[in-house]
């Protein structure tokens, strides 16, 4: 068997009641990305460090047909000049450009696409193998602090904390906390009612340092991986 190194702290928190982001703090934490940028030094949201390791995660995962693509539907979506330029390249983009705005932010120059995104067509992505860097983490999310990515938890995150709290209990010897559990079942069976009524969508914290090894479990053939799994 292989051995997996156990971090010695709570992979997943669920946020302090300060921090659960409502309407506003959730459109922030899109907002926030170019600090990461800034951050790590780099021009690319490809080109932070844990994006491969995220790419890898989502592998294992597929989004059911039954999700009417909310991702796509309730936050500004960032892109860099890559991001950009690569959606230049497609059939749609033409029809499309007039909906990308051109803007400055954090001293940064970006660009932005307003929800819900003209390229969803049918509750489907129309570039999917084009779509922007960002749109490749969901349901991963940048936010404001250095060391934690957002869940938010439509089905797929479901999939994934399923086999977290696998990998923390059988790996790490760290079981999740029945809090923790709750909240998130509380969170994902809420969302659609939540975001009709314009309520908070709490989300889950996790930290990036802990993603290598959980994508290490997912491809050790010890999970139960698969297509989403709502948790327990
Ligand atoms: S990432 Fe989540 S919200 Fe987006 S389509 Fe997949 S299941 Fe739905
Ligand atoms: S580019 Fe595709 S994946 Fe991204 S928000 Fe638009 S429709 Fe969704």
């Amino acid at each position: 068997m292989r051995k997996f190194k156990n971090h010695n702290v709570p992979a997943l928190v669920h946020p302090h009641p300060s921090e659960l982001p409502d309407e506003r703090k959730w459109k922030h934490s899109y907002r926030r990305p170019l600090t990461f940028l800034f951050m790590y030094r780099k021009r690319s949201f490809c080109d932070l460090p844990f994006f491969e390791t995220v790419q890898e995660i989502l592998s294992y995962y597929t989004c059911p047909s039954t999700c009417p693509a909310i991702c796509c539907k309730i936050a500004d979506i960032k892109m860099d000049e890559n991001d950009l330029e690569t959606l230049r390249q497609t059939p749609e983009y033409k029809d499309k450009a007039d909906w990308i705005e051109s803007c400055n932010e954090d001293e940064e120059h970006h660009y932005k696409i307003c929800p819900p995104c003209p390229f969803l067509g049918s509750d489907r992505c129309s570039v999917y193998d084009s779509r922007p860097a960002l749109c490749r983490m969901f349901p991963f999310n940048i936010c404001n602090k250095p060391d934690v990515l957002l869940l938010f938890p439509c089905d797929m995150a479901a999939g994934i904390f399923k086999d977290y709290l696998e990998y923390s209990e059988r790996i790490l010897k760290q079981p999740v906390p029945a809090t923790t559990i709750d909240a998130f079942k509380e969170s994902h069976s809420s969302i659609s009612t939540n975001l009709n009524a314009g309520l908070p969508i709490p989300m889950l914290l996790i930290k990036i340092h802990c993603l290598l090894p959980f994508k290490e479990y997912l491809g050790s053939g010890l999970s139960f991986q698969g297509n989403p799994k709502i948790p327990v």
